[in-house]
């Protein structure tokens, strides 16, 4: 997925607003992104669901020198008080050599989206990540938005997942990959089920009743109401959140197959 950085950043753009490295050029294309979010259902429940901050700067290389990515902060400083907001109030990170223990506040707390579009659009002189399920240029905004969204509901969860979710990482991720698959599936285009990485989302049609997806789904909704009810209506064919809520209201029956290993809980 990641390959070597546009190291060949001289300032013109072919005639292609991605392709250029200035911040006239950067901020149009940040803006033809957001613009294009905001004109879909799912984009349009994102935005309305964020009460903080969101900065979005280009991606910075010495986070991870010769790899091209995008990537969510809490909103700088970074402090344990910062990070405590934008954690859940039954999330507890144990200290570190490098980190005091942090309890999740559940306050929300703003973000800071590193996010270069000219790395996901093929063609574009700044181009470095194979696309894949979820890794076209809005799809990748939208990813990052997520984690923004989570932060500023103070649902951030960053434990890892294991057994059947696993290749999901963590919750966080988790979130992230499913709530953009709505707006994939809304956008009509193909649905990614792992992270990191880019596998296509095996039987979508049998995803809420598959593993943990059910338990998964249900925090999700929990932790961040006033975003996943409108994800609900969002009218396209992937949507886990209409199947929770439709569950809730007994219009379907819950799956006997969620969440069968008792109180094994997946993080
Ligand atoms: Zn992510």
């Amino acid at each position: 997925m990641l390959h070597n950085p546009p190291f060949h950043i001289d300032g013109s753009s072919g005639g292609n607003i991605y392709g250029n490295w200035n911040a006239a050029n950067y901020e149009a294309a940040v803006r033809r992104v957001l613009t294009r979010i905001r004109s879909t259902t799912s984009g349009r429940a994102l935005a309305n669901s964020i009460r903080h901050r969101i900065e979005i700067v280009p991606y910075d290389f010495r986070n991870r020198p010769n790899q091209c990515d995008a990537g969510a902060n809490i909103r700088p400083p970074r402090t344990v008080f910062n990070v405590s907001r934008a954690m859940a109030t039954d999330v507890f990170a144990p200290a570190t050599p490098t980190r005091a223990a942090i309890t999740g506040q559940g306050t929300g707390s703003g973000s800071q989206l590193q996010y270069t579009p000219g790395f996901f659009v093929p063609g574009s002189r700044l181009h470095c990540i194979d696309p894949g399920p979820g890794m076209a240029v809005d799809e990748a905004l939208y990813h990052e938005i997520v984690h923004a969204a989570m932060n500023s509901a103070g649902a951030a969860t960053p434990h890892p997942l294991r057994g059947f979710l696993q290749h999901f990482q963590s919750f966080d991720e988790y979130t992230a990959v499913i709530v953009t698959n709505v707006f994939s599936s809304e956008t009509g285009r193909d649905l990614r089920g792992s992270y990191p990485g880019t596998t296509p989302l095996h039987d979508p049609a049998g995803f809420y009743a598959r593993n943990d997806n059910a338990f998964m789904i249900g925090r999700v909704c929990r932790l961040m109401p006033v975003l996943t009810r409108e994800l609900a209506r969002v009218p396209c064919n992937f949507n886990p959140f209409r199947e929770f809520y439709r569950a809730s209201a007994g219009l379907t029956p819950h799956s006997t197959r969620a969440n069968t290993r008792g109180t094994s809980l997946p993080f």
